[in-house]
């Protein structure tokens, strides 16, 4: 390992279909790192990109010692490639952040010197979302409300831009669930934690790589994969029907014995799609739980790497 010259900062960036953005974000990060003069590497992780991302690593990395790359053998998500990084870093502390430059590569520096102090994990907490379309925004705060309710950990302003010390590192790294949600976990090990807040910038090139569909798949998967509170839902949904049973169980038992029970098919009908559709969902839920079981029994890796350079 190459830490003999001072305290090595891994740069970690997930990338997918991020062509433009390699070198670009390499030089940014260089400049700013080397005025500060923080030795550091950079790793990007291509996450099974369709376009001339690895390629462009690949070249990047054959021009600068500092530059590694990790390549997948298809998309396995941005929580993979974060662990991956986490996994191939070299640094004393590593660093996560987009690729689009949406996390202000300054704010590096301010991480790194907290860190110098000694705090273990570094959080970037959005100081404002930037510009997003307002459906977003209004499901990001939706998730994030559940979310933070169901674990206990403020997430609002929370995002993936952090600072991690090689020990806490290593902790996420036992972590053996299939499935990781990286923004949750690294409040949930703990460690001497500091926060630095962020601008969010524009992306300047390029894309998001969510759709709606996928935000919500996210946010349920990760809901699921972080608490297992929806599955109260179940039992609390349970007895509220048995308390309107019983309530409408006294009100029938009283209209048969006075001798008015004829009427009341509407609410017979209502009461069977009520309780049809909390039954559906319950097994839902149920379902999605076992499936998620299912996933973790079969232990597949969490990636699959095909190439790498700058080894
Ligand atoms: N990303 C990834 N795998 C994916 C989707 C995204 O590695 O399946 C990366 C992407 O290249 C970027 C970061 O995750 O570096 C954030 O993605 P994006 O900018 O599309 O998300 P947003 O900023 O809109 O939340
Ligand atoms: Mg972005």
């Amino acid at each position: 390992m190459n830490t003999q010259n001072g305290k090595l900062l891994s740069v970690i960036i997930p990338s997918y279909n991020e062509q433009d953005m390699i070198a670009k974000t390499f030089h940014t990060v260089k400049k700013i790192l080397d005025g500060e003069k923080i030795p550091f590497e950079i790793l990007f992780v291509d996450d099974g990109s369709r376009d001339l991302t690895y390629t462009n690593i690949h070249q990047l990395s054959n021009h600068n010692p500092q530059v590694k790359g990790i390549s997948f053998s298809r998309n396995f998500g941005k929580e993979a490639a974060i662990f991956a990084g986490l996994e191939a870093a070299a640094g004393d502390c590593c660093v996560i952040m987009d690729c689009d430059l949406q996390h202000p590569p300054g704010t590096i520096v301010s991480m790194y010197r907290l860190w110098e102090q000694g705090f273990e994990v570094v959080e970037g907490v959005k100081a404002s979302r930037g510009r997003e379309n307002p459906l977003h925004t209004l499901c990001a705060n939706g998730f994030y409300g559940i979310i933070s309710r169901v674990t206990g950990i403020d997430m609002a302003n929370a995002s993936d831009f952090k600072l991690l010390d090689r020990r806490a590192v290593e902790a996420l790294l036992l972590l053996p669930e299939r499935a990781p949600f990286f923004r949750a976990l690294s409040s949930w090990i703990g460690f001497q934690t500091a926060t630095v807040p962020f601008e969010v910038q524009e992306r300047t090139v390029g894309t998001s790589k969510w759709s709606l569909g996928s935000l919500i798949r996210y946010a349920i998967r990760n809901i699921t994969s972080f608490s297992g509170a929806p599955m109260q839902f179940v039992t609390f949904m349970g007895w509220i029907m048995f308390l309107l049973s019983v309530v409408l169980g006294i009100q029938s038992l009283y209209r048969y014995f006075t001798g008015t029970a004829q009427e009341g098919f509407t609410t017979v009908i209502l009461l069977q799609l009520f309780i049809g559709s909390v039954l559906m969902i319950s097994l839902g839920i149920i379902g999605h739980y076992i499936s998620r079981i299912y996933d973790e029994l079969k232990g597949r890796p969490r990636y699959i790497i095909s190439k790498r350079c700058g080894y």
